[in-house]
């Protein structure tokens, strides 16, 4: 076998171990149009865990049903911008949110994110302003990406999306956007 490991090579590993086990948290979500998990990590040491869910103690989505706003999205089809209606459930608190709701701020100096999914706006200025020095995610939420992207880069905190990573197949799901 070979003996070279380079640095990328390791730290990928890492990220992948660090990434299954966000994506095993987000089976503990009960939304059925998206699983988020997310994890605090200092170094290697795992400081906390959260998903998307409903405050606790009131019925979530699987009791209640999703509670569905609309909006109006910009969206490039065809190389066309053009308006389109989208849908969101607004019933849970999303993960990066309970991730600062249930982890200790001194925890979260200098830290390391890991979460399933790119964070949205709301949730990526509210890890901008909680010590995270770095955020590593899977999937992509393009909706926000450029302001999220704009954002971490004037904080200086190191921001990577995870290429040719694969999710554990028990936590597999179809994502509705
Ligand atoms: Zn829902
Ligand atoms: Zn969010």
């Amino acid at each position: 076998m070979a003996t070279e490991f380079s640095q990328e090579a390791e730290r990928k590993d890492w990220d992948t171990y660090f990434m299954d086990i966000a994506y095993m948290v987000s089976t503990r979500s009960r939304c059925p149009r998206r699983h988020v998990g997310a994890l605090l990590m200092q170094g290697k040491k795992l400081l906390g865990t959260a998903y998307n869910g409903a405050p606790m103690g009131v019925q979530d989505c699987s009791e209640a049903g999703c509670m569905i706003a609309e909006e109006w999205e910009a969206k490039l089809i065809d190389g066309k911008e053009q308006i389109v209606k989208k849908q969101r459930c607004i019933r849970t608190i999303h993960a990066e949110q309970n991730l600062l709701l249930f982890t200790d701020p001194v925890n979260r100096d200098g830290s390391t994110v890991y979460v399933t999914d790119q964070p949205c706006w709301t949730c990526a200025n509210m890890l901008a302003n909680s010590g995270v020095k770095e955020i590593v995610f899977h999937r992509a939420y393009p909706k926000d990406g450029d302001k999220v992207t704009l954002l971490m880069k004037q904080k200086g905190i190191v921001f990577r999306g995870l290429k040719d990573y694969e999710p554990p197949a028990q936590a597999k799901m179809n994502v509705v956007s």
